[in-house]
């Protein structure tokens, strides 16, 4: 119910309360007889008088038995009271005026009652059916909805071919109905987009109905799930009834996760709300008609989690994989985002696509954003290479921290040696993965600094792959130990355990690459098994170990540009790929201490060591 009936609502409920007290009001005001005390008395004998209503003024007021008012003389005697008892009158304190007022103010404190009643169930339904997003709020505003979306194409997706062409049947299922229908060909009633989060899912989705120029509704999967059990199911019921109302048209459901994680197998397993949500959902998109034209959307970050109700034929039957963009989708989606922003004819958005390996449609977009920002901070009439350098920092690592004042020196020696040490692994180890930038400008979010080891697009991982990225993740901790002693080490490298340890363990227990423990999935094979896990933790550890040997090895005999690059980034704070590859091609491109050295000096007795 919307704000203006609600308010409607309430001045009937107390129009209808001042009737009802202004009624009351006049019948027992209608017709009061004047009675003379005695003819008062006589009657009070004869058993004729119902109430006497009793107060100090110089009147009474009562009601006869035959329903009549009547009014006489007060004697103000002091037995009259007893009197009246004795003779079965029901004599009461104070002015029937007074009684009247009461019944009055009760009635009106009913109403308000009602009022306040009525207003909280209706702020509680509010809460957990409509606040922001309500269903029937957005289905009620359909124009608008339609026109919001008409700008989306296929146009403005870039790269997700494949994704892009298994729905575009879809499209013209819902442009040309007939065409389909004639043939007997069922419409697929739910798609699931699923992939990593920023890859396009939504907007894929978006353009589906910009495509076929239907409208389309967006919801939360969180949106369905409420505290209150059957109220996420009544949405559901009603979306669906809407728009089966509104004809053709897209239905949205982000993170259907929220509400279509698989079921625990015991029952409802404590969340009955969730479970009679999605039992809501799949009753609904089996009850519709496929050729309704109503296509429902979900998108999810994980199929797997998903209960696999959802995706029997019927309902979520067509699963569609957004991946995230290879070198290609990544340079496509810069020029999407690049066109309405004036970039400098010194970019190289092929470079930059390069450079963004792993990033997500949504990272490249904010990519963009964040270097429009920064040539804006600058003045300047274009975004420039080095706006792009700067949001590249600030997409990975959060903003950089202004404040570098109270970083102590040591602190920032131990950062540059840890990250000296990252870098000069991957370029021992893997130098086919880009170092795009190796710095010690510590970030926002927490990290002392930060080096950017990207590797290679690639389909696969071998063993050596990732043995390589465990080492050039410990390789941090273990610099900082060559260089400062065992017990100095710092809590700078838990996040870099935390991935060797990933790694490690994947390998082991998910790629059958261990050493002892052979071809085995050890999630299924350790399943319920307590105590078993301890072979595979060993076999990670002595893993872990042999790695360390190695690295520390290789930064030993490499400790030369170990400190080389390490100085650089003293100096210099961050360093590019070509002043590392410099540094390790020989050149002293780090003017030493007290030195004024201005151009690089090469240093050809120095070559790496290559384990
Ligand atoms: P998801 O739903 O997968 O989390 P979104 O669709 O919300 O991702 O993407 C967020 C934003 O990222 C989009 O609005 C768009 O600006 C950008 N984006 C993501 N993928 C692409 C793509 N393939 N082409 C163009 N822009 C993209």
């Amino acid at each position: 119910m919307n704000k203006k009936r609600c308010i409607i609502f309430a001045i009937v409920l107390l129009l209808v309360a001042i009737a009802v007290s202004a009624y009351m009001y006049g019948k027992n005001s209608g017709t009061i007889e004047e009675l003379t005390y005695k003819k008062f008395l006589d009657m009070a004998q004869k058993n004729q008088v119902d109430i006497v209503y009793l107060d100090n003024g110089s009147e009474i007021t009562g009601r006869l038995k035959d329903g009549t008012s009547f009014v006489t003389q007060n004697p103000r005697s002091e037995n009259f009271k007893e009197n009246m008892l004795m003779l079965g009158v029901d004599v009461r304190e104070g002015s029937r005026n007074e009684e009247v007022m009461a019944v009055l103010r009760s009635i009106f404190v009913l109403a308000l009652l009602v009022l306040f009643v009525w207003m909280i169930s209706r702020g509680m339904k509010k809460n957990s059916l409509s606040v922001k997003n309500d269903p029937a709020d957005q289905l009620s505003s359909l124009e608008c909805e339609t026109l919001r979306n008409v700008g989306i194409t296929f146009d403005d997706v870039a790269g997700s071919e494949e994704a892009k062409e298994s729905v575009k049947d879809i499209v013209d299922f819902l442009k040309n109905p007939d065409r389909y229908v004639k043939m007997g060909a069922r419409m697929p009633r739910g798609i699931i987009f699923y992939g990593a989060p920023g890859t396009g899912k939504t907007l894929l989705a978006k353009a589906v109905a910009g495509e076929a120029g239907v409208p389309y509704f967006a919801f939360s999967g969180s949106d369905f799930v409420q505290i209150y059990v059957g109220v996420g199911a009544a949405r559901v019921r009603h979306v669906f009834k809407k728009a089966r109302e509104t004809g053709k048209c897209v239905i949205f459901i982000d993170e259907i996760d929220a509400l279509g994680k698989k079921r625990d197998g015991f029952g409802s397993g404590g969340n009955d709300e969730r479970s009679q949500t999605l039992n809501a959902l799949l009753t609904e998109m089996s009850g519709f008609n496929a050729n309704e034209g109503v296509v429902v959307i979900a998108a999810t970050n994980r199929l797997d989690i998903l209960d696999e109700a959802l995706l029997r034929p019927g309902r979520f039957d067509r699963q569609v994989e957004i991946g995230l963009p290879d070198v290609n989708g990544r340079f496509e989606i810069l020029k999407i985002h690049g066109r309405n922003k004036p970039l400098s004819g010194d970019i190289d958005l092929k470079k930059v696509s390069r450079q963004t390996v792993y990033f997500s449609g949504a990272q490249l977009e904010n990519l963009l954003n964040e270097a429009a920002i920064f040539a804006a901070k600058r003045g300047s009439k274009l975004i420039e290479n080095e706006d792009i350098d700067k949001a590249f920092y600030t997409v990975i690592a959060g903003a950089e921290k202004k404040d570098r004042s109270a970083i102590s020196r040591k602190d920032r020696q131990i950062t540059a040696y840890h990250e000296a040490g990252h870098a000069l692994a991957t370029k021992l180890l893997a130098p086919e993965n880009r170092v795009s930038r190796v710095t010690i400008i510590p970030s926002t979010r927490g990290a002392g600094g930060f080096s950017i080891s990207l590797p290679p697009d690639r389909m696969y991982h071998s063993r050596v792959d990732m043995e390589n990225s465990i080492k050039i993740a410990i390789a941090g901790r273990i610099a900082e130990e060559i260089i400062f002693g065992q017990d100095n080490v710092t809590t700078g490298a838990s996040n870099d355990i935390e991935k060797a340890t990933r790694i490690v363990m994947d390998l082991i227990k998910r790629f059958g690459m261990g050493e002892k423990t052979g071809l085995l999935n050890y999630d299924i094979a350790l399943r319920n098994i307590e105590g078993a896990h301890k072979e595979i933790i060993e076999e990670g550890r002595k893993a872990m170990e042999k790695y360390y040997n190695q690295v520390k090895g290789l930064l030993i005999e490499n400790k030369y540009f170990l400190d080389k690059i390490a100085k650089t980034l003293l100096e210099e704070e961050t360093i590019d790929e070509e002043q590392l590859d410099a540094i390790m091609g020989g050149e002293d491109i780090a003017s030493p201490a007290g030195e004024n050295s201005q151009s690089p000096v090469r240093d050809s007795g120095k070559s790496p060591v290559v384990a």
